[in-house]
């Protein structure tokens, strides 16, 4: 039996052997893939576990051989791969072909440092009782890592995580969304087409294929909502595995009196319609201090009017947004649309779908908007741009803490370090200054979500790798005599020896070293 995705039931209810992948920009069938069963994840999961120790025997410098060459394959490829992401996610090629740019940067930054952080650590014994110690840390991989990701960006996503966790020794088990998942498998398809190990495999399915990925890995690497966020963290933590769960956002965009208004404008609008609006970090709402509200308002209205919708062909460039990738997800743009009409706000451009045939929708510009309106509290994740004037940056720093999110913000001002001070105040793991959602591809800097847009972080340099790896300690001694004064048996010589080692070696002042000081 086979289902589309926006027919089926949710991750509990998953009724369907075969899923159809439709072009959400204009419901043409593009593929099918199975939904996968538990048996099927579990048999994946052994038999990468199965080659994950000789991965990581041949270090870090041997998978780095794989890494590149699979960059290569991904390079020489590359358009037969932006053709699947652009066709199931229903964009326009401008927007998809950064994915493989995503791609390429993330596996060669990840293949050029990893080794140095994965280096072995030999610290320095402390205190002088341990002076013979000689003291390693390992960087351990987790054997098998679960790698569940969104639809959004189909083969960046997976590809922001995948290369740290191989380079760390891991195997990966991953696990693309049901929408999207045409792209990523051909990406798997390409590091087994290079001959490299059998340690990365893919499964595909609804929730519970995802579900049954929590229950047969190590350690958990989700991207997604903040809804299957929560059930994948309470799942990791009966299992008690580790996760890091990259999730929703509502960042907020700042703009200061003294910013540059036509660079403000255009960041707005690419920060809030790039890839129709469906970006974690992208900007959800935007503060105008009432200086230059008008004037800001202005030239984002011409800008978002001149944007051209719709999925254009591969390699034309002729549309700059395209479909929202799923009906669902057209149902909550049209909401929060409706709801900010009905609660007093203004369409200034667009505000409605753009035709019958698929999901695409106008790129819409809202004003009149306040904070308690659902466009400026809930996750939209399409293309629309609510703009609220305010008073000052006091106003528009409260009005941006005042969420259930914590992924990123931006400030737009010419005072960089006024731009600092702000984003010193805000609640969120990232800001962007007179840029916006260029932080996630930072790799040396942290992505990492607060309150409920995650836990842990991807990226930061060392931190990037290391959390696939589990630290292990090996201590050995330069000397070894027949025994040690604490070990058995327990005799009053020894004793006392002790007591006094305790205080001569422990003790920062005579007396007590010399146990002149009764205790
Ligand atoms: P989603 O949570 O519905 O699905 C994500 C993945 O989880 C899919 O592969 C899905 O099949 C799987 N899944 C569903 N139920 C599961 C379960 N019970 N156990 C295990 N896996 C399960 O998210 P989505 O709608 O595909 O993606 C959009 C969301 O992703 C947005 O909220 C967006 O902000 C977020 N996102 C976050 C980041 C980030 O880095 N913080 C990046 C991109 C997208």
């Amino acid at each position: 039996m086979s289902a589309d995705v926006d027919s089926v039931a949710g991750p509990a209810g998953a009724t369907t052997d075969v899923i159809a992948i439709r072009c959400p920009a204009d419901g043409r069938l593009i593929g099918e893939v199975p939904n996968q069963t538990v048996e099927e994840v579990v048999a994946a999961a052994e038999s990468l576990r199965a080659a994950q120790p000789k991965w990581e025997a041949i270090g870090p410098a041997g998978r780095a051989v794989w890494l590149a060459k699979w960059r290569d394959w991904i390079l020489d490829n590359r358009n037969r791969l932006l053709e699947l992401v652009q066709a199931e996610g229903g964009k326009s090629w401008g927007d998809a072909s950064i994915e493989a740019l995503a791609a390429v940067e993330s596996l060669n930054y990840y293949l050029s440092t990893s080794p140095q952080y994965l280096r072995d650590e030999h610290p320095k014994a402390s205190g002088v009782a341990n002076v013979a110690k000689r003291l390693s840390v390992r960087h351990r991989p987790y054997p098998l890592v679960g790698l569940i990701t969104p639809w959004n960006y189909p083969l960046a996503m997976p590809m922001l995580d995948c290369p740290a966790a191989l380079m760390a020794g891991c195997a990966v088990l991953s696990k693309p969304s049901e929408v999207t998942p045409l792209a990523w498998q051909e990406a798997v398809r390409g590091w087994r087409a290079i001959g490299a190990p059998d340690v990365l495999g893919v499964v595909t399915g609804l929730g519970a294929t995802g579900a049954a990925v929590v229950d047969a890995v190590d350690m958990v690497q989700f991207t997604g909502s903040t809804k299957t966020g929560r059930l994948i963290g309470a799942r990791a933590a009966e299992r008690l595995v580790p996760c890091s769960l990259e999730l929703g956002g509502k960042d907020a965009m700042i703009v200061l009196a003294d910013a540059d208004l036509e660079r403000a404008a255009n960041g707005a609008v690419w920060g809030g319609f790039f890839n129709a609006g469906q970006s974690c970090t992208a900007v959800e709402r935007v503060y105008v201090v009432a200086e230059v509200y008008d004037a800001f308002v202005e030239r984002v209205t011409t800008k978002v009017a001149a944007l051209r919708e719709g999925m254009d062909s591969p390699g034309t460039y002729r549309t700059d947004i395209g479909s929202v990738a799923t009906g669902a997800q057209l149902d909550i743009v049209e909401r929060h649309v409706r709801e900010a009409v009905e609660a007093g706000a203004r369409v200034v451009t667009g505000g409605r779908r753009a035709s019958d045939a698929g999901f695409v929708y106008e790129a819409t510009l809202l004003v009149d908007v306040d904070n308690a309106m659902s466009c400026m509290r809930e996750e939209t994740f399409g293309p629309t741009l609510p703009v609220m004037r305010v008073a000052d940056a006091d106003e528009a720093v409260r009005l941006a803490n005042d969420s259930n999110y914590g992924l990123s913000a931006s400030v737009w001002t010419k005072d960089k370090e006024m731009g600092k001070r702000i984003a010193n105040r805000l609640n969120v793991g990232a800001v962007n200054i007179n840029s916006c959602m260029m932080n996630v591809f930072q790799f040396p800097v942290p992505q990492a979500g607060w309150s409920e847009s995650g836990i842990g972080s991807r990226g930061g340099g060392a931190h990037g790798v290391l959390k696939y790896t589990r630290p292990q300690s090996v201590v050995s001694d330069v000397y070894e005599p027949r025994s040690e004064i604490f070990w058995y048996p327990h005799t009053s010589r020894l004793g006392k020896l002790q007591e006094f080692a305790v205080g001569l070696l422990g003790a920062r002042d005579w007396r007590r070293r010399l146990g002149l000081k009764k205790h």
